[in-house]
């Protein structure tokens, strides 16, 4: 867990309980200085009238800086947050990916202009907000980072990010980078500090034209109360309970591990983890038993270890906040077919470890299948037929992602179309790509992040007539 001491955050490595690094917490008036700062920038850098491949080159450069940091990018963060190494570095490639795609984007997107009619012209063009608070939570920092700070860039705008108290430090490395790369100064500042005192503050402030935020669904409300009463844009990123389906005629070679891979990469610690698996009855024994099994054999071992399959989760407070969901899911009736504690060893014990947990016997209503763990807890549910499993899988708050496994196009087809959720995998799980844009239904959250869409996110229609 990390902690603050004064006006510092220290953060602390999950895998070990060592110190990994200190951040300056913003203060009040710092806070009014960033925001300053980031007008001035907007207004004087000449950063939005770039031509849009001039803008393109300065993020193209912060790509190749993040690609030249990588190994060091990926190591700091998988001290900071505990997750496994080698899923650092595909979060750095994303981030490599997300500058790369919205340099192209920014370069290709067009300007809608009418025919003349009659009397005069109509154009639309998009213009920045100005100043953009970009929120990120603790799981996936740098992917998260810049799956905002690229597109927020590419449109025009100057940028304020806010990452969480829980994994301060790639941010500031973001920063660094942007600025060796050339942007101006300014327009990307990093404020630190705890989401109740300067993430509230940030979000309230007058200076702050929009609001792009990822992380629970309670702070996303109270984020949207506050914007609505501002009158600003709040995209919102939350969290998810998302449905992973295996029909009775799914390729089971693929089907049961994906299901594994769904829930417990990144030790469940990822929105769209596959945290609740609907089984068709009739080969819901086997299957459960095949999950039991390999989950039994995955390898958990420190994030830097070769080969591991499941690190520590991100915090000693985290794992506490999992034991008691689990806790709750016996209280409640629930069969703990394995997991349900802390590893054994030496090797352990100074990490914030967890075994991957399966529970079944439990009612679609049980609190433990409608909230999220954000851990590695998966429970099992059988399903009759399609009509009640699209009851069951959409009978949560959330509806961000499921996963489906099919041989039958046409189930396919239609299941996809009745499901609750912003993403849908179809015999696989968790595809991620910039270029497709991604968020949820209910929620999980508002506006799409990600392709075009995530784009046109950063910027607001004007509408221009020219008489003629
Ligand atoms: P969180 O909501 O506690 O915090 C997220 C960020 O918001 C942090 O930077 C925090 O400091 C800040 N914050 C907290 N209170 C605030 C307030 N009142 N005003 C402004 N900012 C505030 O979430 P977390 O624990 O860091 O992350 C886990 C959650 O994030 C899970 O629910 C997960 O599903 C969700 N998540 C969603 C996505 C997605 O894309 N949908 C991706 C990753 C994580």
């Amino acid at each position: 867990m990390n902690s603050q001491m004064g006006s510092e955050l220290i953060s602390t490595n999950p895998a070990t309980g060592e110190e990994v690094g200190r951040v300056i917490v913003t203060t009040p008036e710092g806070l009014d200085a960033v925001v300053d700062r980031a007008w001035q920038a907007f207004h004087h850098s000449g950063w939005k009238n770039l031509m849009p491949h001039q803008r393109a080159d300065v993020l193209r450069r912060i790509a190749d800086r993040l690609q030249e940091k990588k190994a060091y990018l990926a190591s700091l963060q998988m001290q900071d947050n505990g997750k496994p190494l080698s899923e650092c570095r595909g979060m750095v490639d994303y981030a490599v990916g997300a500058f790369r795609y919205y340099a192209s984007a920014c370069e290709t997107l067009e300007t809608e202009v009418t025919p003349p009619r009659g009397q005069y012209v109509s154009m639309t063009v998009l213009e920045p907000y100005g100043v953009v608070a970009a929120i990120t939570p603790w799981n996936s920092p740098i992917m998260n980072d810049a799956t905002k700070v690229a597109p927020a860039l590419a449109a025009g705008n100057a940028v304020i990010l806010k990452p969480s108290e829980d994994a301060p430090l790639l941010a500031p490395e973001l920063e660094r980078i942007a600025l060796e790369a050339g942007l101006p100064e300014g327009l990307l500042q990093v404020v630190q500090g705890q989401g109740r005192d300067i993430g509230s503050a940030l979000v309230g402030h007058e200076g702050v034209r929009m609001i792009s935020f990822t992380g629970g669904t309670t702070t996303g409300r109270a984020i949207g109360r506050v914007a609505a009463d501002r009158v600003v844009p709040a995209a919102l990123e939350l969290g998810g309970k998302s449905p992973h389906i295996v029909f009775d005629d799914a390729d089971l070679s693929l089907a049961v591990p994906a299901v594994l891979a769904g829930i417990f990469g990144s030790a469940g610690q990822s929105c769209v983890a596959g945290s609740r698996v609907f089984i068709h009855r009739s080969i819901y024994q086997s299957v459960l038993d095949q999950l039991v099994e390999r989950t039994r054999q995955i390898r958990i071992a420190a994030p830097d270890a070769e080969g591991i399959e499941m690190g520590p989760l991100a915090s000693f407070q985290h794992r506490e906040r999992v034991e008691q969901f689990v806790e709750r899911a016996r209280e409640e009736g629930g069969r703990i077919l394995c997991g349900g504690a802390r590893p054994t060893g030496a090797e352990f014990e100074q990490g914030a470890y967890y075994l991957p947990t399966i529970i079944d016997g439990l009612g679609i209503d049980a609190v433990s299948c409608q909230e999220e763990a954000f851990g590695p807890v998966l429970v099992a549910l059988p399903f009759d037929d399609e009509a009640s499993l699209i009851e069951a899988a959409n009978g949560t708050a959330f509806g961000l992602a499921c996963g489906m496994w099919t041989e039958s196009f046409k189930r396919a087809w239609r299941v996809a179309r009745a499901i609750d959720a912003g993403s849908m995998w179809i015999n696989t799980y968790k595809q991620s790509v910039t270029s497709t844009p991604f968020g949820g239904f209910k929620y999980s959250g508002i506006g799409r992040e990600k392709g075009l869409e995530g784009l046109k996110l950063y910027g607001q229609v004007k509408s221009l007539f020219f008489g003629l």
